[in-house]
Formats: structure tokens, sequence, C-alpha cells
């Protein structure tokens, strides 16, 4: 049987990066365990794609520490939504309810 012992770190690693350009990123990704990181490092890259493609999106309300004004971000235009008089809102907003403000990209 053939000893390794002598392949240095860098021939490894060159044939290595031979391996991989061999193999679809599907292959890749099947690995055990490979998905899992890519999948937590790339998490807010993915989110934000999800984000620019939709054309309706809900936005956590925010409570000031009074528990007076209820705020949010508008995710299309980021102007800060308050809830006091509908003059406040920005023209992507939609309604709210308990929890949330509901934003549309298109503005009426
Ligand atoms: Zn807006």
């Amino acid at each position: 049987m053939v000893n390794y012992d002598d392949i240095k770190d860098e021939e490894f690693d060159d044939l290595l990066d031979d391996v991989l350009n061999t193999m679809s990123m599907h292959e890749i990704t099947s690995i055990s365990g490979v998905y899992e990181i890519l999948k937590e490092e790339l998490n807010n890259e993915v989110l934000e794609l999800w984000e620019s493609s939709q054309d309706y999106l809900k936005v956590d309300i925010v409570h000031d520490v009074t528990g007076g004004y209820q705020e949010a971000e508008c995710p299309f235009c980021e102007e800060t939504n308050i809830n006091a008089v509908e003059s406040d809102m920005c023209e992507h907003f939609d309604k709210m309810d308990d929890k949330y403000f509901y934003f549309k990209r298109e503005g009426e």
C-alpha cells in the first residue's frame, strides 16, 4: 500500500481544489455537514434575497418604552412609521394588527 506521509499540505490543498472543480454544487452541498455550515454562514444573504423578491412584507412592531407609540421601519423606503396618525405612515403602509405592520412594495 502506498504511503502518503510525503504529501505536503499545499500539495493536498491544490489537489483538493482539482477534485472540487470536477464536482457540481449539488454534490458539494450533499457532503455531510457542508449544507448546515453554508446555511448558517449565508443565512443573512439568503434572507436579504428573499426580502428583495417579495412584494408584500410584514414587520415586527416595536413599542417605545412607555408602550405608547408603535414603530416599525418600512422595508421598502426605510422610513420609520409611527402608529399615531395616518399621515405618519409612508406610502407603502397597508395595514396593521397587534403584532405587525404590513407593507406593499408599490405604494398607493
Ligand atoms: Zn415606505
